[in-house]
C-alpha cells in the first residue's frame, strides 16, 4: 500500500459545503505543521465520510454512527497519533447521538468535526434531527448540539462555524486541532454545510447567523452565560456561531489511562500473551 496509495479526489455535488471543510482540515494541519503519517482521519457514513479519502493521511471509514468510538479507541491506542474524526449530522446526531453524549462526557484527545445539513445527503434528503420542518411538524425543534454539549459538565472546546466564513472556519479548525494535540481533550466543531441539491440552506442560514466572536458582551468561557445566550439567539431563530465554549477539564487520558502503556510499545512478551488470547478467543467461537 505505500507504494501504491494514492489520494482520492473530492466526489461532491458543485458547491456543496464539504468541500469548505476540507480545505478548512487541511489548512489547519498545514498550519499546525502536523504530518500526514501522524494523523489519522476517521469519517463517518454519507457524503461527507468520503472526506477521509481525500487528504492522505491514515483513513478509517466506521460504521454508521459509530465514527466518535472508534476514534476513541484510536485515541487511547496511539497517543502520539493526531486523531481527526469526521461525519455528517445524520450520522452524528441520529445513528451515532448515543455515542456524542459519551463523547461529549469522556472528553479523549480528538477533534470532531460534525457537517451538518439538516438531511441524509447520501440517501437523497431525508430530514435528519437538526432539519427545521416548519409545515409538516410545526411543534417539533431542530436538535441544537452546541446547546446539548453546554449542558454537559466535562465538555471543553464548542464551536460553530459556517463555510461562506473561510477565515473563521479555518482559524476555529486550527484552535480545535491545537485544543486536542496539547491534551486538553476533544474539540467539537459543527460546521453549517449546506447540501445544495437536497436542502440548499444557504440563503437562510447566511441570514441567520449570529457571531458570538464579533460580540463583546459574550463570555466563551463562562459556562453558564454561554448557555443562557446560546439559548436566548435560538429562541429568536439565530443561529449562534464562533467559538462558543472553552474550558478546562480531564481528559480522558489524563483521567482514567495515564499508566496505561500503548499497544505501540508492549514487549515481546506481552504482545505473545495478546495474541495467544486472541486464539484463545477466535477458537472458542470456531464452529
Ligand atoms: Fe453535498 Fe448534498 Fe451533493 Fe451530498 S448530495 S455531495 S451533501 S451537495
Amino acid at each position: 500500500m505505500t507504494k501504491t496509495y494514492q489520494k482520492g479526489h473530492p466526489i461532491w455535488c458543485a458547491g456543496c459545503g464539504h468541500f469548505g471543510v476540507q480545505g478548512a482540515i487541511q489548512n489547519a494541519m498545514k498550519r499546525a505543521g502536523v504530518e500526514l503519517h501522524e494523523t489519522l482521519v476517521l469519517a463517518g457514513i454519507g457524503c461527507s465520510g468520503t472526506v477521509q479519502n481525500n487528504i492522505g493521511a491514515y483513513g478509517y471509514h466506521a460504521m454508521h454512527g459509530r465514527v466518535l468510538p472508534t476514534a476513541i479507541g484510536a485515541s487511547l491506542a496511539n497517543p502520539d497519533l493526531t486523531i481527526i474524526a469526521t461525519g455528517g449530522d445524520g450520522d452524528g446526531y441520529a445513528i451515532g447521538g448515543g455515542h456524542l453524549m459519551h463523547g461529549f462526557k469522556r472528553n479523549a484527545n480528538l477533534l470532531y468535526v460534525v457537517m451538518n445539513n439538516g438531511i441524509y445527503g447520501l440517501t437523497k434528503g431525508q430530514d435528519s434531527p437538526t432539519k427545521e420542518i416548519p409545515v409538516a411538524t410545526p411543534e417539533e425543534s431542530p436538535l441544537d448540539v452546541l446547546m446539548l454539549g453546554l449542558s454537559i459538565q466535562s465538555t471543553t472546546f464548542l464551536a460553530r462555524a459556517i463555510t461562506t466564513r473561510s477565515e473563521q472556519l479555518n482559524d476555529l479548525m486550527l484552535m480545535g486541532l491545537n485544543h486536542a494535540r496539547e491534551g486538553k481533550g476533544m474539540a467539537f466543531i459543527e460546521v453549517l454545510s449546506p447540501c445544495v441539491t437536497y436542502n440548499d440552506t444557504y440563503p437562510q442560514w447566511m441570514n441567520k447567523v449570529y457571531d458570538l466572536d464579533a460580540d463583546p458582551d459574550y463570555r466563551n468561557d463562562d459556562r453558564g452565560k454561554a448557555f443562557f445566550d446560546v439559548n436566548s439567539l435560538v429562541q429568536q431563530s439565530r443561529i449562534p456561531i464562533g467559538l462558543i465554549y472553552h474550558g478546562d477539564h480531564a481528559s480522558l487520558q489524563s483521567s482514567l489511562v495515564s499508566d496505561v502503556t500503548p499497544f505501540r510499545s508492549l514487549d515481546d512478551q506481552h504482545a505473545e500473551r495478546i495474541n495467544q488470547h486472541m486464539e484463545d478467543v477466535l477458537s472458542a467461537y470456531a464452529v
